[in-house]
């Protein structure tokens, strides 16, 4: 029998592909929003894996919806269907503009087939013939947007960065500003069958469309019958105090794709649309393995409900102003930022002029101080906690990010 010796951070460096670099606390346990590591110490996480943990860590009808679930059925495959993935559907299609569901694993898979749909409806319904003599298959996304990593959605991605040393990638896609609505009016044309977007931008810094701007990008969809896709993997599942963002500007997608918090921690991702777009995807087009599976479904249905309730999204909403006032008044006392930007738990404090490129000393200034936060590019710092996160908890964080602002400035 092998004997290991208790795990560590240098083992990390020993076994794994280079492509992160995690900090040097390994958590063990979690439960609300709080979080403990091999030693013990206990932290305050305002991170929540990343926008994904909605309702905390080891919520306690999520965990005994897996054990449920897990002592039934893990997984059948699309050659079967469950009960799980049925009763899913139809809550999202209840909850949005949606008529119908394909479930994949992650973010970047409810884009693939977002894009993929997009592609092959302008096939079926717009080609060259029926579409003024031109191939009718161009995307449109907006600098700085994130879409996930796989080869197509990198290469949709705003971010050239994350395409770099990976080409050829694949064509017919351009890029032009965020909330440049004359941008996007240049570029648009009958050859676009897609414009990709994030209502609010996450990785990009927690930029949020303007009105005016989204109003705009769904009228040159429609007139150029190119599909809406917005990307709401980051600001979906009530993140925003809306069950879905598009719902606060009254613009709606004919794509939409969600991931992130739908499965409060266990991997899901979906994409919804209505059935005239759906039909496009027959028999036999597309696929994923695990997509629906049970296990993730039935944990889904049980995040879907939790935070479908009025009262947790009124709830983002009451703790937005926490969060966005603590922050100021650390500023009044620092003058370290230029402002706060939010939309309900999905909070970026963006540094001033004098801390440009230095997101990074802030986090780990505040996991000193037992804070676990997030960035959002070099120069913001990113907040994106439990939305059932107590106030006393965003309070305490909140100290030890004043205390660990405090390290920095003196
Ligand atoms: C995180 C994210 C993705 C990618 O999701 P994965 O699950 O990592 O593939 C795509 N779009 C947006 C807006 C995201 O924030």
């Amino acid at each position: 029998m092998t004997v290991r010796k208790s795990v560590n951070r240098e083992m990390f460096d020993d076994v794994m592909v280079p492509n992160y670099a995690p900090s040097y606390v390994i958590p063990v346990r979690g439960e609300g929003a709080k979080l403990w590591d091999q030693n013990g110490d206990e932290y305050i996480d305002f991170a929540g894996g990343i926008a994904v943990n909605v309702l905390g860590h080891a919520h306690p009808v999520l965990v005994g919806t897996l054990k449920s679930q897990g002592e039934k059925l893990w997984h059948l495959s699309n050659v079967l269907t469950n009960e799980p993935a049925i009763r899913l559907a139809q809550r999202l299609t209840e909850l949005t503009f949606a008529e119908k569901v394909f479930y994949a694993n992650s973010g970047a898979e409810a884009n693939e087939a977002a894009l993929k749909l997009a592609r092959r409806y302008a096939w079926e319904y717009f080609p060259a013939d029926k579409n003024n003599g031109v191939e009718k298959n161009e995307i449109i996304a907006f600098n700085n947007s994130f879409h996930g990593r796989t080869l197509f959605t990198v290469s949709v991605g705003g971010q050239a960065k994350y395409r770099e040393g990976f080409e050829p990638v694949p064509g017919g896609i351009s890029h032009v500003d965020y909330n440049d609505l004359d941008a996007l009016a240049v570029k648009i044309s009958d050859k676009t069958c897609a414009v990709i977007m994030e209502p609010i931008e996450g990785e990009g810094g927690i930029v949020a469309a303007t009105q005016t701007f989204i109003e705009g990008v769904r009228a040159l969809c429609d007139k150029h019958n190119a599909l809406l896709i917005f990307d709401e993997v980051q600001t979906g599942v009530g993140r925003t105090g809306a069950f879905y963002a598009y719902m606060n500007y009254g613009v709606t997608p004919d794509i939409l794709t969600t991931a992130k918090a739908l499965g409060g921690g266990f991997p899901i991702g979906a994409m919804l649309t209505t059935t005239d777009i759906a039909k496009s995807l027959v028999i036999g087009t597309h696929g994923s393995t695990y997509g629906g599976n049970p296990l993730a479904c039935a944990v889904s249905e049980a995040v879907v409900n939790i935070v479908s309730d009025p009262t947790v999204l009124e709830g983002v909403k009451k703790k937005n102003l926490l969060f966005v006032d603590g922050l100021m008044a650390i500023n009044e006392k620092y003058n370290i930022l230029d402002e706060v930007r939010s939309a309900g738990l999905l909070v970026g404090a963006v540094l001033n002029e004098q801390w440009q490129g230095k997101a990074q000393d802030f986090l780990m200034a505040a996991q000193n101080e037992k804070l676990m936060v997030l960035v959002a590019g070099p120069d913001v710092v990113r907040f994106t906690p439990s939305l059932i996160i107590t106030d006393d908890e965003i309070k305490e964080g909140l100290a030890r990010f004043e205390r660990a602002v405090a390290t920095l400035v003196s």
